[in-house]
């Protein structure tokens, strides 16, 4: 593996805390392995953040956004400035980072420096526009024999706890890093236990781009540091990507001191293609839409509902696809597909095809095998012969496994597409425009992609009908969870 030395550096050394602009051991100096999903070997020992490290960074961050404080007094302008300069750096160590997320996540290294990574730094140049631009509105009144002049300020809310998953580790941590700075609020991060890599050299560089000492800290752990952080109260807003399961106990636990929630949760979209579909583009959208990032992308097209006269066709077309993906390390030029994160979640993405096999469902590609003897490496499947009640069917999986079931009629497949707790994407196939956006208005989702899947821009607002989530993320929305609203009124006497 032809590492860079910067990765190797970076590598050679255990992992700190981030607190207050310092790199710091956990108080009580635990660590924990971060792993290599190719390999299963261990890469480096991260510091495991205590409730006692939370409150050390609570009151860096409480410091750091205090009226009188340098991020404080920084203009629109500054941050603006500021939000450039880590995007171009983020570019200048594209390589070294894309490494460092192959390793952590096991993704393809082109996949994370293409994807993740450019992401990324083009996500901290738009919101480095939206800083000078967080206009408030002038509001007439209307009160006889009295002159007022009313107008409204967006502001930061304060202390923000970003806890984030591990299938796109860098980029989570920005979606909720950069509009939260970029309206003036700081950051505790709570990376995911299974790839804190990106994060803590995310916070090398924002340091060393000059955001000041506290305005965003970083603290490895598991779900008890993320418990602690949500249950703070000196934290004002937690923003959560993550499973829908966890979202609610967030939700539940931030009601001590009502803190805002804005959380990104699971989803299991249906990708429906009609009988008058480009065929072709449909098969190809279905790969796309049901293996990127080796299935473990919350928007991925999971349900695929084929309408009956073209239901052979399309599925062996993706059958077809599916079986010609070479899986194997992250590093390796001829992987088409990487390992899936972790032995759990290895666990259990086979679980749920021995299930759907043990149910009588068909494995028309795919194996509920390993493959190879070392890595969480799963051949991507497609299932046919599903009935609704199969877990296989119900659950969001996170892994390479698509589900076919043919439809006859519209009303049929809105009804079976939309009979499910989450509402994150959705997709619809078909050469009549009328059908296209006729059923993706009837799509109970957050997302509907129209002859397309996984079509994206920083400029486009994402989250979740249903259990799916509260709030958007991104484009001119994506500000709107990080600020709070004042209503200013002066009487001119
Ligand atoms: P996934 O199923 O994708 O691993 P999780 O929802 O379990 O997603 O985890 C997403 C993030 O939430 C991780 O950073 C994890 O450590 C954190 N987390 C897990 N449990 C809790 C909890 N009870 N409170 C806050 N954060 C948690």
């Amino acid at each position: 593996m032809n590492l860079l030395p910067a990765v190797r550096s970076f590598l050679s050394s255990p992992k700190q805390l981030l607190i207050d602009g310092e790199w710091v051991d956990a108080k009580d100096g635990r660590t924990f392995a971060t792993v290599n999903p190719s390999t299963e070997e261990d890469l480096v020992q991260v510091a495991y953040a205590s409730s006692v490290d939370v409150d050390r960074a609570v009151v860096a961050a409480r410091a750091a956004f205090e009226s009188g404080s340098p991020w404080s007094r920084m203009t629109p302008r500054d941050r603006s400035h500021l939000l450039w300069r880590i995007g171009d750096l983020i570019e200048a160590h594209a390589d070294e980072l894309a490494q460092l997320e192959a390793l952590d996540n096991g993704k393809r290294v082109e996949a994370a420096r293409d994807g993740d990574i450019a992401t990324a730094a083009e996500l901290f140049r738009y919101f480095a526009g939206w800083a000078t631009k967080m206009e408030g509105t002038t509001i007439p009144m209307s009160v006889p024999g009295r002159e007022f002049h009313a107008y409204t300020r967006r502001e930061p809310i304060g202390v923000v706890a970003g806890i984030v998953p591990w299938n796109f580790p860098l980029l989570m941590a920005c979606f909720k890093i950069i509009p939260a700075i970029t309206a003036g609020n700081t950051v505790i991060l709570k990376p995911a236990e299974q790839t804190p890599l990106t994060a803590l050299r995310l916070g090398e560089l924002l340091l060393e781009a000059g955001v000041p000492a506290g305005v965003v800290n970083v603290l490895p752990g598991f779900g008890d540091t993320g418990a602690a952080l949500v249950a703070h109260h000196g934290v004002d807003k937690v923003a959560f990507t993550g499973s829908t399961e966890v979202g609610k106990k967030i939700a539940a636990a931030a009601a001590g001191n009502l803190k805002k929630v804005s959380l990104e949760l699971g989803g299991k979209a249906p990708n429906i293609i009609f009988a008058d579909a480009d065929i072709d583009a449909a098969i190809a959208g279905a790969v796309l839409g049901g293996y990127f990032n080796e299935g473990q992308c919350c928007v991925n097209g999971s349900r695929l509902y084929v309408q009956r006269g073209v239901f052979d066709r399309v599925v062996e077309g993706v059958a077809a696809a599916a079986a010609a993906i070479t899986v194997g390390d992250g590093f390796d030029p001829a992987a088409q597909m990487g390992p899936l994160v972790s032995q759990e979640q290895h666990e259990k993405v086979l679980g749920y095809i021995r299930g759907a096999v043990r149910d009588g469902a068909v494995l028309t590609a795919g194996s509920a095998d390993r493959v190879g003897d070392r890595g969480y490496f799963v051949q991507p499947t497609l299932i046919t012969g599903v009935d609704e009640r199969m877990a296989v069917q119900t659950d969001e999986i996170f892994g390479p496994v698509v589900t076919a079931i043919p439809f006859d009629t519209e009303d049929e497949v809105v009804a079976a597409a939309n009979n499910t707790v989450y509402g994150l994407a959705a997709g619809v196939w078909s050469t009549d425009i009328g059908t296209a956006h006729r059923v993706g208005a009837r799509l109970r989702a957050g997302t509907v992609w129209l002859n397309t899947w996984h079509a994206d821009d920083v400029t486009l607002p994402r989250g979740g009908f249903k259990q799916s989530g509260w709030g958007r993320e991104l484009g001119s929305f994506g500000l709107d969870d990080y600020t709070e609203l004042k209503t200013v009124i002066a009487e001119l006497r």
